[in-house]
C-alpha cells in the first residue's frame, strides 16, 4: 500500500546541493510510488530575523527549486505552509504534549540559538511545529538530511504520546535518509545551510558551482600535492558520493590515498559530473522562472489539496480530545 510522505523545506535563501541530495532528490524519487506531501515552511522561516518584502520572492524561488528538483506537482502536493492554519493549531495542541526538557536537548536548536540575543519562544517551539507538520497528515515516512533525525525522534515521541492519551490518530513517522545524509559547507566547518553563507547553490552556474568548489577545504593535513590524503574527512569526497558514478568514486578514494590524484584535479572530476546532474535542473528552473503564473496555479491547487488532507484530520483530533468542533456552531 502507499505510504504518506511528508517533508518541508524552508522559504530561507537559495536551495543548496545539500538540500538536494540529503533531501530534495529523495522528494522527486519516491514520488512514483508513494502519497507525497511536500511544504514551503514558511512558519519556520520566520524564526529567525527575516525581510517581510523578501517572503513572497523566497516562497517563489523555493517552489522553483522543488520543481525543478523533479517533484511532480501532477503527483505531488506541494503547498505553502501559511496556507494550512490547522499547522499552527496542531503545534498548539502537540505543545501540551512535550516537555521543556526534551525541547532543549535539541541540538539544532542549541546550535541557532547561540546566533541569537534574544532567543525566542517560536525558535524554541520548531521542532512542536515541525511535529504537526509531518502528523496533520498522518505522515508516515519523512525524506529529510541527518539534521532531522533527531526532530524526528520527537515527532515519533510526541505521536505516541498523543496515542496513548487520546486513542489511536497518529502514525509514528520515520525518517528517510539518502546515501549522503549530511553534506558540510565549502568552509569544511559546518553543516552546509542557507543561513551560514557556505553553500554551493543547486541552480549555480556551472562558473560560479567552479568557483565556490575550486576554494572548498578539503583534509586540512594534506598540505602538499605529494602528501597522501584521508577521503574519510575530505568533504568533496563526500559530494563525489552524492554526485559521481561508483567508478569515480572508487577511483578517487584510491587515489587521494596514494597522492596520485591531486585536489584540484579531484574537484574538476566532481564538478564535471556534478554539472552533469544539475545542468537539466538549472534548464527547468529557468522556464519555470519565465513562467511565474504557471507556479502560482501549482501552489494555490497544492494548498487545496493540502487542506482536503488536514481539516479531517483535524477534526479526529478535536474530537479525539473532547473539543468543540470549531465549526462555529457551538456544537461539541
Ligand atoms: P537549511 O538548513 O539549509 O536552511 P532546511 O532546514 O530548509 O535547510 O532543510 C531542508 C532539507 O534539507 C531538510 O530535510 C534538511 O535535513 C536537508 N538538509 C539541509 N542541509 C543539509 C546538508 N548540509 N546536508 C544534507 N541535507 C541537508
Amino acid at each position: 500500500m502507499a505510504q504518506r510522505i511528508f517533508s518541508g523545506i524552508q522559504p530561507s535563501g537559495e536551495v543548496h546541493i545539500g538540500n538536494y541530495v540529503g533531501a530534495l532528490r529523495n522528494w522527486a524519487r519516491l514520488m512514483s510510488q508513494d502519497d507525497c506531501v511536500y511544504a514551503l515552511v514558511d512558519y519556520h522561516a520566520i524564526t529567525i530575523p527575516y525581510e517581510p518584502a523578501e517572503m513572497q520572492h523566497r516562497l517563489g524561488e523555493a517552489a522553483v527549486a522543488v520543481l525543478a528538483a523533479g517533484v511532480d506537482p501532477a503527483r505531488a502536493i506541494l503547498f505553502v505552509q501559511s496556507e494550512v492554519p490547522e499547522h499552527t493549531e496542531l503545534a498548539w495542541i502537540l505543545g501540551t504534549l512535550t516537555t521543556i526538557g526534551a525541547l532543549e536537548r535539541m541540538t539544532q536548536y542549541k546550535e541557532k540559538a547561540e546566533q541569537q540575543q534574544n532567543q525566542v519562544l517560536g525558535l524554541f517551539a520548531y521542532p512542536v511545529l515541525q511535529a504537526a507538520d509531518i502528523l496533520l497528515y498522518k505522515g508516515e515516512v519523512v525524506p529529510v538530511g541527518e539534521d532531522q533525525v533527531q526532530h524526528l525522534e520527537l515527532s515519533r515521541e510526541i505521536a505516541r504520546k498523543f496515542n496513548a492519551a487520546f486513542g489511536p490518530v497518529f502514525p509514528e513517522p520515520q525518517h528517510l535518509l539518502t546515501q549522503t545524509p549530511r553534506i558540510m559547507g565549502v568552509d569544511g566547518k559546518t553543516k552546509m545551510s542557507k543561513s551560514r553563507g557556505n553553500t554551493i547553490a543547486m541552480l549555480d552556474t556551472p562558473a560560479a558551482s567552479w568557483e565556490k568548489l575550486r576554494t572548498a577545504v578539503t583534509d586540512e593535513n594534506r598540505k602538499r600535492r605529494s602528501d597522501p590524503g584521508n577521503p574519510d574527512v575530505c568533504n568533496v569526497f563526500t559530494m563525489h558520493k552524492a554526485f559521481s558514478p561508483a567508478a569515480d568514486i572508487a577511483r578517487v578514494d584510491r587515489e587521494c590515498r596514494s597522492a596520485e590524484i591531486g585536489c584540484v584535479d579531484c574537484k574538476k572530476l566532481l564538478h564535471q559530473h556534478m554539472t552533469a546532474e544539475l545542468d537539466p535542473v538549472r534548464e527547468r528552473a529557468d522556464t519555470l522562472v519565465r513562467h511565474p503564473e504557471r507556479v502560482r496555479e501549482i501552489l494555490a491547487d497544492g494548498a487545496r489539496r493540502a487542506l482536503a488532507i488536514a481539516r479531517p484530520v483535524m477534526a479526529e483530533v478535536r474530537q479525539a480530545m473532547g473539543l468543540r468542533a470549531g465549526n462555529g456552531a457551538g456544537a461539541l
